[in-house]
């Protein structure tokens, strides 16, 4: 991701869940519409989306739609999802890339705001956007997330989690 990219994300980085209702699946980057994962997911056959994601983060829900799954990795947005996708659920926009997700570190599941060492989050964060307050104290920067979901398989007391609207993803 370039610096102009990253530049036109952090204007969408910010929080927007004030309510947490009901699980919802965090859809893939470069979503147009999300209604379409319904519409269209469930006729294409093969899924092509799903093989080609290197990270393999891209799983079948039990309604035959596509979602992503941070529990082991992230998204590098390597933009092979979207070049795959054929049905125009996906489509090359600069201005559609970024994940609809929003991503929260709980404090009070973190061990490092109990004292203990630990920067399992912030050494995966390829965009820098976890800062600790001294030694003990992790924020996530909103100013730099671009919602990738790297840091939230790697720690070890599931602090963090991404929520998309009105629902919880993972
Ligand atoms: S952009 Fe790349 S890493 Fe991200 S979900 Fe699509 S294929 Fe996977
Ligand atoms: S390739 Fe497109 S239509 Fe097919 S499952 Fe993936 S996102 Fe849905
Ligand atoms: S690793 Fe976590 S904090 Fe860093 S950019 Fe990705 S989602 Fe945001």
């Amino acid at each position: 991701m370039d610096e102009s990219r990253r530049g036109f994300f952090k204007s969408f980085s910010t929080p927007f869940v004030d309510e947490i209702e009901e699980y919802k699946p965090i859809r893939l980057p470069y979503n147009k519409d999300a209604s379409l994962f319904q519409k269209e997911c469930i006729r294409c056959e093969e899924k092509p989306c799903v093989s080609v994601c290197d990270e393999e983060i891209i799983k079948i829900s039990d309604d035959n739609t596509v979602y992503l799954d941070f529990t082991k990795r992230g998204c590098t947005y390597c933009d092979e999802c979207v070049k795959a996708c054929k049905m125009g659920v996906l489509i090359f926009d600069e201005k559609l890339e970024l994940i609809d997700a929003h991503i929260e570190l709980d404090i009070t599941k973190c061990v490092a705001w109990q004292d203990v060492v630990c920067s399992s989050c912030s050494d995966v964060c390829y965009d820098k956007a976890i800062k600790f307050l001294g030694m003990f104290r992790p924020e996530i920067n909103y100013e730099n997330c671009t919602n990738c979901g790297f840091c939230i398989g790697v720690c070890p007391s599931f602090a963090i989690s991404a929520t998309t609207i009105g629902g919880k993803g993972q």
